[in-house]
Order: structure tokens, then sequence, then C-alpha cells
């Protein structure tokens, strides 16, 4: 059975382009890249082409997940499995395949109405190694883990968790949240050893609550946390580590008001599901208001 492999690139919109390629390399450490399109620049963590695409001007979240899948032949997998569920997708033409730089994909929507594309083919740049926008001790993990993991809104979390059971994904509750505003039981999901590449059931008022990269360097995680000190950026979680995937994290606004985890030391996906009531420690709130809960 085909199965999507990686959370492989993420497109965002924001009304500051200036404040972002400031943010995401002064502070996070990625690379900004422009190809003199004009209403976007390109960022990046490794030897892909690109990792995240941003485009400049009205708003401010998510604009497409892309999902990978190992070629042609998985692609064309997937869109039959979507046919057999009644899942409407388009399959992306040549112009939208070369926009994103890759070979082939088909675009949809998720149950939560999150732009969806799966794709095949991603544009390597062997010959353009990282070049970090600030000082990095290491690289960020990626490779067969994907970019990192984004938690995304999800107005019916089972919907969700069967529409990316069929694209292969595979996971559960992972957590029992006792909050004021009641018990929350977020899902986590994940089709590579990264712990999660996506989570849901926890709602706010943007597609996307956070987003999570990983430092493969402790040192690199301590240099992200000292640089948001001293910029002053509001930090909504304290450093702390999470149960589930272990990883110690932190969490920040970007200029888009949704939240960055950076994170470093991350476990391998469970092989059997577990759940929790609490982190291992950390975590503390302390500018609230941005999202009552991040995990
Ligand atoms: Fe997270």
């Amino acid at each position: 059975m085909a199965k999507v492999t990686e959370l492989g690139y993420v497109g965002i919109t924001v009304s500051d382009g200036d404040a972002w390629r400031k943010f995401a390399s002064e502070v996070v450490g990625l690379e900004v890249l422009d190809e003199g399109e004009g209403d976007r620049f390109y960022l990046r963590m490794d030897y892909w082409h690109h990792r995240f695409i941003v485009h400049v001007g009205d708003g401010d979240d998510l604009a497409y997940l892309g999902w990978r899948v190992a070629d042609a032949t998985a692609l064309e997998e997937i869109s039959d499995r979507l046919d057999a569920i009644g899942v409407k997708y388009r399959v992306g033409t040549a112009e939208e395949a070369a926009e994103r730089r890759v070979l082939g994909l088909l675009k949809l929507e998720d149950p939560g109405g999150n732009p969806t594309e799966i794709f095949y083919g991603p544009l390597i740049d062997a010959h353009m190694p990282l070049h970090p926008g600030r000082r990095m001790h290491g690289r960020f993990l990626t490779g067969s883990e994907g970019l990192g993991h984004v938690l995304v809104h999800a107005d019916d979390p089972a919907a969700s968790h069967r529409f990316y059971t069929q694209l292969g994904l595979e996971g559960s509750i992972q957590y029992h949240l006792k909050t004021p505003n009641g018990l929350i039981q977020p899902t986590f999901m994940h089709c590579n050893d990264r712990q999660h590449s996506i989570a849901f059931g926890v709602n706010g008022d943007k597609r996307l609550n956070h987003l999570m990269l990983e430092y493969a360097e402790l040192n690199d995680l301590g240099k992200a946390h000292d640089i948001v000190r001293s910029k002053g950026i509001d930090v909504a979680l304290q450093l702390g580590k999470h149960a589930n995937d272990e990883a110690l994290t932190f969490y920040f606004a970007t200029p888009s008001g949704w939240l960055l985890e950076l994170g470093w030391g991350a476990a391998k996906a469970f092989k059997q599901q577990q759940y929790h009531l609490n982190d291992v420690f950390g975590h503390g709130i302390e500018v609230s208001g941005m999202h009552d809960v991040e995990l």
C-alpha cells in the first residue's frame, strides 16, 4: 500500500515578508532563498530547493501542507484510494508541479479545511549545501523524517484521523489533558521515524497552531533560545520536555502570530501507542493568550 513518507514542504502566507526574512534567518538559522518572483521567497533547511514557500501578501497562516510519496506509481495508488473513499482532489498541472519544484502532485483539502498537496520528486539542489542564516553548530534534523511537525485545525478529529490513515499515517490520541475548558485529547500521527508529523485536536483561530523544527545539536537549540530571549520575543511555553516525543522544546511567537516550537533530542515514533497526562517537565506558560495548549 502506497503511503506518504514525510512532511516534505509547507507553504505559509505572511503579511510582513521583511519581518519573516529576518526572523527565519537570524532567529532560527534557516536560509532565505529569493528567486526574484516578487510574491514569494523560500526557506531552506537542507539540500532541498526549499522546505518552506513564503507567500507575501494577505493573511498570516498555513497556505498548504506538502506530503511526499515515493514516486509516480505511489501517487497513482494514493489517487485511486482517494477515489475509492470519495475524497475530491485535483491533479496538478505541469506548471503547478514546476511552481513547487516537484515532478508531480495532487491538490486537495483535509477534513479540517487545510489545503493539502501530495507530491513526488522534489528538486534536490545537491550542489547547494545549506548556508544557515546565522551561526550554527550543526544542522536541522530532516532527512527521512521530513521537515518537522505541525499542529493544525481539525473540526472533527475522528474524520481527520480517518483521512490521514488513508494517506498511510499511523497514530492515535497520545494525551489526555485537563484544562479550564475541559478535557483535551489531541491526536498525533507519524509516517516515518519522526515521532509525529501532524497533530490535531486543539483548535484556535488559525489553521496552524504551531510548527516544530528540530536541531541535530543541543547547542543550536540553546543558541536559538538565547536569541529569542535577547530579542524579547514572546515565549508562550518555556523550555520543557514532552512525554510523547521526549523532545526538549520551547514555543515562541512568529511574526504571523502562530507559534514556532524549536526542539532537540526527540525520540522516534512509537511502535505501539500509549498516552500521557503530563509532560516530563517544564513547558510553563509564560505569555498566555496566544494559545492555551501547545504540544
Ligand atoms: Fe509540537
